[in-house]
């Protein structure tokens, strides 16, 4: 790249080459490698006839919360990452999930969201969504071409999530966007998982792609953000809109810190993928390891569709064990050295943690009997990592004794 051009890489090229590119723009920033974060609320306009003439882009004033180079970078390399005409990027992912679903529904709609999405998600469909007269019905994640049956006159849009959050169900995504585009629906993903990188829903026919870019794409557990990537320029609009009328915005420094991640997003993303797999194989060797809950191992029911639509898997993944008492679990996780108990992954850092989806599903009871653990492998070394769960083990087994 010449240091006077600001070009878009070609999409003939390897993903890793064209993240390594996209959304850079030396030619306008004195020949720096990256963009700097544009803190900016205030935009001025150089003369009257520029302050009265709506900014084509956002048909609106310019404004620091509208957009700036920074989430403009952002915007066009996640776009690139997804294959979408655009993206919208927001302060956090749960954020850009309801930024996404206000923008599509009204009072009097019906909404299709999967029984294993993500907890938040669920929540502002059963309590925002719900207030403001929009129904929604939770289904079953492997309903596959049976989607077809839940659709009514006033469904307007089909949510999933595949793997599933906490679950990792793998969802038949063709069938069900077949359905959903047969009776008019938009289909719209939480891709958090795949990062954008493992699963391309927007190349499926998908309308929306949303992630949590607080995770891979950051990469480091130092910032929340959130986007939206469209597969059609009418709901990028729309999403934008939304974005416009709640007043969600991404910070510059979050962004900076998104556009830093994406340039070694496939690099983390394959040793993720690696030291994940090893620790679960290493898992499903362990007497108390009921099962593993893992779509890229062959036993695993969702393996077939993850083989079909996935080209890989990230560092994230569930066992269900034993049941265990609370005292005995405290002795497992609480003697952990690398393991830190945590809620947000997509760090450089491994975490574990007891998670309980039988609280929340409704439309299928969640059958796992035993105690169900959700593991994120990070950059370390697998076989320290492996070390550090056999001793947690070894603290287990003395409590049962
Ligand atoms: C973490 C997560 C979110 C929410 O992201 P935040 O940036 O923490 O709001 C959404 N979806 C999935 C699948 C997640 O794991």
């Amino acid at each position: 790249m010449n240091a006077d051009t600001d070009s878009t890489p070609s999409r003939d090229l390897d993903l890793s080459t064209r993240l390594a590119h996209a959304g850079r723009a030396p030619g306008s920033h004195a020949g720096a490698v990256n963009i700097p974060p544009y803190r900016a609320s205030t935009i001025l306009h150089p003369t009257l006839a520029a302050f009265l003439a709506p900014d084509p882009e956002y048909r609106s004033v310019r404004y620091g919360r509208m957009g700036t180079p920074s989430s403009h970078a952002f915007e066009e390399a996640m776009a690139e990452l997804e294959g979408g005409c655009g993206a919208v990027a927001v302060g956090s992912g749960l954020q850009a999930i309801t930024v996404a679903l206000s923008a599509f529904v009204r009072a009097g709609d019906h909404i299709l969201v999967t029984d294993s999405v993500y907890g938040p998600t669920r929540h502002f469909c059963d309590q925002m969504l719900a207030r403001l007269g929009v129904e929604t019905e939770f289904y079953d994640p492997g309903i596959g071409a049976g989607i077809a049956g839940l659709i009514r006159e006033n469904t307007r849009l089909i949510m999933l999530e595949s793997p599933g959050s906490l679950t990792f169900e793998m969802q038949d995504v063709p069938a069900i966007v077949a359905a959903a585009r047969a009776r008019g629906c938009l289909t719209l993903i939480d891709n958090t998982w795949a990062a954008g990188v493992f699963f391309k829903p927007l190349a499926l026919g998908v309308d929306v792609s949303i992630q949590a870019a607080t995770k891979y794409v950051c990469g480091h557990s130092d910032a929340t953000l959130g986007v939206i990537v469209a597969r059609e320029e009418a709901c990028r609009m729309a999403v934008k809109q939304s974005a416009v009328m709640l007043g969600a915005a991404a910070g510059a420094d979050d962004l900076f810190l998104a556009l830093r991640g994406l340039r070694t997003l496939p690099v983390r993303l394959a040793r993720h993928q690696e030291t994940g797999i090893r620790l679960a194989r290493w898992m499903a060797g362990q007497p108390e390891v009921r099962r593993v809950l893992h779509p890229a191992l062959p036993d695993d029911p969702g393996h077939a569709l993850w083989q079909r639509d996935f080209t890989g898997a990230c560092g994230l993944f569930a066992v269900e064990l034993d049941r265990i008492p609370q005292d005995a679990l405290a002795a497992m996780l609480d003697g952990l050295s690398l393991f830190g108990m945590g809620y947000s992954w997509g760090g450089f850092e491994s975490l574990i943690l007891p998670a309980f989806p039988d609280r929340i599903r409704t439309a299928v009871p969640w059958r796992g009997r035993g105690t169900l653990i959700r593991l994120h492998a990070g950059l370390e070394d697998a076989e320290d990592l492996i070390r550090d769960l056999d001793r947690a083990f070894d603290r287990l087994r003395r409590t049962r004794r």
